[in-house]
């Protein structure tokens, strides 16, 4: 069959118990443990003691890791599985880490499994992909996110060391990371794609200062929450500590970039049925001049048009992850992809959360539903591993490549010449109709 939209029976049953145990076991974590480090510092006493069995458990269903092939040290699943994995994930803020597909440990590990030296793998991977530890992914710097070429964060080999000078921006879980992984200048006479590398920083190394950590959304004490302003300062980390090779950095960066992008993706579609959840209870429930909001049809279209949007962007997920799997590569096709369903995201959140918000009335303008919470995505989304401009104009561009423009004065589908043109391949069948007139 060429297209099948089914679940293979053996599957559903674990996504079922998936299911079931994120609910009854997961869930309830997120109302209890708030903080924005809780599902993600494994130092954290309570949230670390509350997930150590429930980890336990997902480990035991080999369902542990499902991000990673089984050559990577994963379960092997491909991205169409884990796809339908992180739905159920997506609802809940503990759930990743609980299966440990967490961002960004997920592409660190990726990344680490690729390129990293036995060494490596087994200082840091170890320990990272049996959810022991957490780590950081730090590229952005704060004169220049969106833009590679205005990275200024430079390392030198000096002597057996790298040394590393320069700051870095927005390195989420930077402070609690066991290591971090830098992408740095190292040779500052090529364009920045072949002049970068990625560097092993270890988190307590002398000349690395954590000058800020920043929060997203409406959080108003200064100071708090999980992305890192980051200052090196003469640090230096062993000349063995680079991912790579030196100027590999963007290579090795583009798998776990990719792979980030569409597990977002993925998470959302979670995030967006939860939010249709809501909207369909609360007008199930609310009654207003005489029927139940479910019963206006300006509701019926909010309903609607929430399901088909969510559909339409679950089905392009869905084919994003199939192409993945189809090609086992991040292929010009794929990216294409990865693109369009990233740079649709916001915009599916916007639309889906602030009706179901909307619905909610001042209910859900509280602090007392997580619809709020779920509204502050909704930029986030459109920022978090590259802007939606920067997307949409790599989208556009793989659909202009094998396109070309015409060099008449008139369009090729300027109908006066194509029906001219027409009229002469068929000229015989015209001749034919004129006979029977
Ligand atoms: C929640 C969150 C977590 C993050 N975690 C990490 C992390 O762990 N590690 C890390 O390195 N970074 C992280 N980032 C940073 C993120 O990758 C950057 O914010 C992103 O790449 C954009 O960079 P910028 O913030 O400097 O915005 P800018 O590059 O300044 O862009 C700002 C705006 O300018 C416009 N713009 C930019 N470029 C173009 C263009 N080419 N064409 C048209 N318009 C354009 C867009 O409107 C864009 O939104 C995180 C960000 C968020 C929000």
């Amino acid at each position: 069959m060429a297209w099948n939209f089914e679940t293979e029976p053996e599957f559903q049953e674990k996504l079922d118990w998936m299911s079931d145990f994120v609910r009854l076991e997961v869930e309830p974590l997120d109302l209890v443990f708030r903080g924005p480090a809780d599902p993600f510092d494994p130092a954290r006493p309570g949230p670390a003691a509350a997930m150590a069995p429930l980890k336990k458990i997902v480990k035991q269903r080999g369902l542990w890791a499902c991000h990673l092939d089984a050559h990577l040290g994963g379960q092997g699943f491909g991205q169409v599985k884990l796809g339908l994995m992180n739905e159920i994930l997506g609802r809940s803020r503990f759930g990743p880490t609980v299966f440990g597909c967490q961002a960004p440990d997920t592409g660190n590990m990726e990344i680490l499994a690729r390129f990293g030296t036995p060494e490596q793998k087994q200082r840091y991977l170890d320990p990272l992909l049996a959810g022991e530890i957490a780590s950081c992914y730090s590229m952005t710097e704060p004169q220049a996110g969106a833009d590679p070429a205005q990275f200024t964060c430079r390392a030198e080999l000096i002597g057996d060391e790298w040394v590393i000078n320069g700051e870095k921006w927005f390195a989420s879980h930077a402070d609690f990371a066991r290591f971090l992984l830098v992408v740095v200048v190292t040779d500052p006479s090529v364009p920045i794609h072949q002049g970068a590398s990625i560097l092993i920083v270890d988190r307590d190394s002398p000349g690395l200062e954590i000058v800020r950590n920043c929060a997203v959304g409406m959080v108003s004490e200064i100071g708090v929450g999980v992305h890192g302003y980051l200052r090196f300062d003469n640090c230096r980390v062993p000349k063995s500590h680079i991912l790579g090779k030196p100027g590999q950095g963007f290579e090795v960066a583009q798998s776990r970039l990719g792979g980030g992008r569409i597990h977002h993706a993925m998470r959302t579609v979670g995030l967006l049925n939860k939010a249709l959840d809501m909207m369909c209870e609360r007008s199930l429930s609310r009654n207003t001049k005489g029927e139940s909001l479910s019963q206006k049809q300006l509701t019926q279209e909010k309903i609607a048009d929430s399901y088909t949007q969510i559909t339409q962007f679950r089905l392009h997920v869905l084919y994003a992850a199939w192409l993945i799997d189809k090609h086992r590569a991040y292929t010009r096709e794929v990216r294409r992809e990865i693109a369009a369903v990233k740079a649709a995201m916001p915009g599916v959140l916007r639309d889906v959360v602030y009706r179901a918000l909307h619905l909610h009335g001042s209910l859900g303008m509280t602090n007392e539903t997580p619809l709020m919470a779920m509204w502050a995505t909704v930029p986030e989304m459109g920022i978090v591993d590259g802007p939606t401009e920067v997307h949409k104009i790599s989208v556009a561009k793989e659909v202009l490549r094998d396109r070309k423009g015409c060099d008449t004065l008139f369009p090729d589908y300027y109908l006066p010449d194509a029906i001219e043109a027409s009229k002469k391949k068929l000229n015989w069948a015209l001749e034919l109709e004129v006979g029977n007139h």
